[in-house]
């Protein structure tokens, strides 16, 4: 489910999800409005009543197939703590995603030793729950890899032209 679409930046330019009922993806507007679905799809699965004014008989936003890369997030990650900001970027050889958290003060944090560091030494975030930071990045759907990319890993060939 929900998921994210990276582009040739290489950053997610588009956030869905899945809905339960009739399997379209819709599209999320923000990042946190998506990040608050996927922080409760466990207990709340997403359906496409949830959009305003959309029913399961309106058209998908979009189609999940290779004219994006799709990267598919783990359910049930926690929210972004308020006023940090996650950010994931794709390798260029599409391999993974790393994920990185930027905090209110514009500073780039990107393990968890940072984000704790960073907490002990400003008390003003001290709100934000250690446990809310997450590392566990997407899993970037291969079949949605653009052509080319794997072919330096040559699987073995049927030997049919
Ligand atoms: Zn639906």
């Amino acid at each position: 489910m929900k998921n994210a679409a990276g582009t040739p930046g290489r950053l997610i330019d588009i956030y869905a999800a899945q809905c339960e009922k009739c399997l379209k993806w819709r599209k999320i507007n923000s990042q946190e409005v998506y990040e608050e679905i996927r922080s409760k799809i466990q207990e709340d699965p997403f359906v496409c009543e949830k959009r305003e004014g959309m029913s399961c008989g309106d058209a998908g936003d979009l189609d999940y197939d290779s004219s994006r890369t799709w990267v598919i997030d783990k359910p049930g990650l926690p929210k972004t703590p308020r006023g940090f900001k996650r950010s994931l970027v794709l390798r260029k050889d599409y391999s993974k995603m790393d994920a990185y958290y930027i905090t209110p003060t514009g500073k780039k944090l990107k393990s968890r030793n940072e984000i704790a560091a960073f907490i002990d030494a400003n008390q003003d975030y001290k709100s934000a729950p250690l446990g809310d930071f997450s590392f566990t990045v997407p899993k970037v759907m291969e079949d949605t890899v653009p052509c080319g990319i794997y072919e330096r890993t040559p699987k073995a060939s049927k030997g049919s032209q």
